[in-house]
């Protein structure tokens, strides 16, 4: 990481008597990073995200930002703005009101806080709504209102509990790209909690992936999707086709009558039972006549059914070879390539699958893939 630190988190945990919400967590997050906590219900991603406000007391470790120990420090002596998912605005307050709240006790003038509100939400697209209350404004604009009265102290952090959650699906992306690109704007370090990997992928810089009060992965977007690295994580962000295979050293794998290269970490030895992991869009259909039919990852297969995504579509395909029981494989196509290569419920398809783009996991003996 190049920027310098803005927030280093070292073992935190947090239990509840027995109960290990958090279970050692430990993160360096970088100046103007955007970096979303990504995880299942109960993974314990907004609970780091209010240890990191002091909203919570973590059992054990440290919080150090901008070289300050915030460990112990309470809220109000931290340096961050927060938005939460049920927007959290003043209803008795105007949004005006709202926005300064925080500015008040600054010390500066009745004329400087108008000119900062009036800033902040110009900043956030609702010029001119000072005087409008809450409840006259939709939940999109209400959540401007409450990103608008996190930044009004120009904090050092901007921290997000699943602050699109409430929002139906149009405004949720609106308003998702809106963050970012004021996040750019500001260059404010930003972070989110959110179950939806879709957000995650589009938005951040990094992503936390979180199971089980554990971290399982952090990366850019692109590693977490193409380098996964659990299965965890393969399967919680994107769709993933799993091949039950035994390994057959040196870089080969075999799955039924299937015998196919992949590149792993850690090449397990010989015999060892894996699951390789494939995107569905990791096919080809192009560029296979003259083939030679022991290329690997040469495959044919009926088309069981069609899902259509919009510009794309999902084609489940019972691969001829695959172990006895295997589940049909998702292959992504476009429409142009469903229309050109005839892929149709009742067809058989040639393809041929991108051995480079497997990953490999070993499986305990009698695990399924
Ligand atoms: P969600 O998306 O559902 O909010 P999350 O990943 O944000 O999930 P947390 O809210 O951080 O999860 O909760 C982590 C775990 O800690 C959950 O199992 C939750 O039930 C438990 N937990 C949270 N707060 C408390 C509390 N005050 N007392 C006991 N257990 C708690």
């Amino acid at each position: 990481m190049s920027a310098s630190p803005c927030l280093v988190l070292e073992g935190i945990h947090k239990h509840w008597g027995d109960f290990r919400a958090l279970d050692g967590i430990d993160l360096t997050i970088a100046r103007g990073e955007f970096v979303c906590f990504l995880g299942p219900s109960g993974c314990g991603k907004t609970t780091l995200l209010r240890i990191i406000a002091g909203l919570e007391t973590q059992s054990a470790g440290r919080l150090v930002q901008e070289g300050r120990d915030i460990s112990r420090l309470p809220p109000v002596e931290r340096d961050y703005g927060i938005v939460f998912q049920s927007y959290a605005l003043f209803p008795n307050l105007t949004i005006g009101e709202n926005v300064a709240y925080g500015l008040v006790n600054g010390g500066g003038s009745r004329q400087a806080i108008a000119r900062r509100v009036d800033e902040l939400l110009d900043r956030v697209g609702l010029s001119g709504s000072e005087a409008k209350y809450p409840a006259q404004m939709s939940g999109g604009q209400q959540q401007r209102v409450a990103l608008a009265r996190a930044l009004a102290t120009s904090p050092g952090l901007l921290l997000l509990d699943e602050p699109l959650s409430a929002l139906d699906a149009i405004v949720r992306v609106r308003l998702r790209n809106e963050i970012r690109a004021l996040q750019r704007q500001l260059g404010v370090t930003t972070i989110m909690v959110t179950h939806d990997q879709e957000e995650a992928l589009s938005v951040a810089d990094r992503i936390v992936v979180m199971n089980g009060g554990r971290i399982e992965q952090v990366g850019t977007p692109l590693e977490i999707y193409r380098e996964p690295a659990t299965p965890f994580v393969a399967d919680f962000v994107g769709k993933c086709n799993r091949l039950e295979a035994v390994a057959e050293g040196g870089g080969w794998y075999r799955s039924g009558q299937l015998r196919l290269p992949a590149r792993a970490s850690t090449e397990p030895a010989a015999g060892t039972p894996v699951t390789l992991y494939l995107r569905p869009e990791d096919r080809r259909l192009e560029g296979l006549d003259g083939l030679d039919p022991a290329t690997p990852g040469l495959c044919q297969g009926r088309v069981d059914a069609v899902e259509f995504l919009g510009g794309n579509c999902l084609a489940s395909v019972r691969v001829d070879g695959l172990p006895e029981g295997s589940a049909p494989l998702l292959l992504q196509f476009s429409l142009n390539q469903m229309d050109e290569f005839g892929v149709q419920a009742g067809r058989t398809l040639r393809f041929a699958l991108r051995t480079d783009r497997l990953r490999v996991f070993e499986r305990a003996e009698g695990q399924a893939a």
